[in-house]
């Protein structure tokens, strides 16, 4: 389904991020991936390849929130591949401490991975994307966008941030041949759940109605879609894989 296409994947190296790569390698796209340290880049580039040693796959680690970083990693993909197709802005943090033990350095901690890193990721493609008058940019946004959550103030209001910028930018860059859509996972199996408390979990379980949290996979079908031009005519879409799960 992405025969030819570039992509760049951010926070590639586990979780969701990881099942997105996979999922976009069997569908033949090339696939750059970023982790928060080459090391860990690395790491899941060796796995991947051990899998299949053909995949065309590489990591690299240039530090999100910052635009000079960013431009200078990405650019060096467009020069190596001659193209960017698809970014997806996977790479996100949680905290799930109450208001009274939240501190502004955590408040901002969050916001800049989550909003400020996908805002550099965003701007250093749009180049590339604008010169060939195609593109196709993922952002991952959370249920808990739509319904807030008892703690951990930053991370839903970052997710809605998410929102207005993947609504905003689908207008501004529809015409440009640039569409702009987002994921957003309800309850799903990585490491991030480890933030959350079970008191949070079971009772989300109970309320969704296909019983069940999501795999990854689930959500790298999603990215997988919204990616190829079966969804040429989707954009400006927040996609919600989360088996209806209401908080
Ligand atoms: P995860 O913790 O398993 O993986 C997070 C990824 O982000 C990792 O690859 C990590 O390397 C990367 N990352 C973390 N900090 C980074 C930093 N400072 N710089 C660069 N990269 C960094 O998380 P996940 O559950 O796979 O989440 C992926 C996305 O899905 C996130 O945006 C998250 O907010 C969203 N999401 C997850 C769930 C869930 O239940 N797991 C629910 C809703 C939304």
């Amino acid at each position: 389904m992405l025969k030819g296409k570039v992509a760049i994947v951010t926070g590639g190296t586990r979780g969701i991020g990881y099942a997105i790569v996979e999922k976009y390698l069997e569908n033949h796209a090339a696939v750059v991936l970023c982790g928060s340290r080459q090391e860990t880049a690395d790491k899941a580039v060796a796995q991947l390849k051990a899998a299949r040693p053909d995949y065309p796959v590489e990591g690299i680690a240039p530090d999100l929130a910052d635009y000079e970083s960013v431009k200078a990693a990405f650019d060096g993909v467009r020069e190596r591949y001659g193209r960017i197709d698809i970014l997806v802005n996977n790479a996100g943090v949680s905290s799930s401490e109450p208001l009274s033990a939240y501190t502004p350095e955590l408040f901002r901690k969050v916001m800049s991975l989550n909003v400020d890193a996908v805002f550099c990721c965003i701007r250093a493609v749009y180049d590339a994307m604008a010169a060939q008058g195609s593109g196709c940019i993922l952002n991952t946004s959370s249920m808990v966008s739509r319904y807030g959550q008892p703690r951990g103030v930053a991370y839903p209001t970052s997710k809605a941030a998410i929102n207005g910028l993947t609504l905003s930018l689908a207008r501004e860059l529809g015409p440009m041949g640039i569409r702009v859509n987002a994921v957003a996972p309800g309850v799903t199996n990585t490491d991030m759940m480890k933030a959350v408390p079970q008191d949070v979990i079971t009772p989300l379980i109970n309320q969704i109605p296909l019983r069940r949290i999501g795999e990854p996979e689930d959500l790298a079908n999603a990215f997988l879609f919204l990616a190829s031009d079966a969804a040429a005519y989707i954009t400006g879409e927040i996609l919600h894989v989360d088996g209806q799960a209401r908080s």
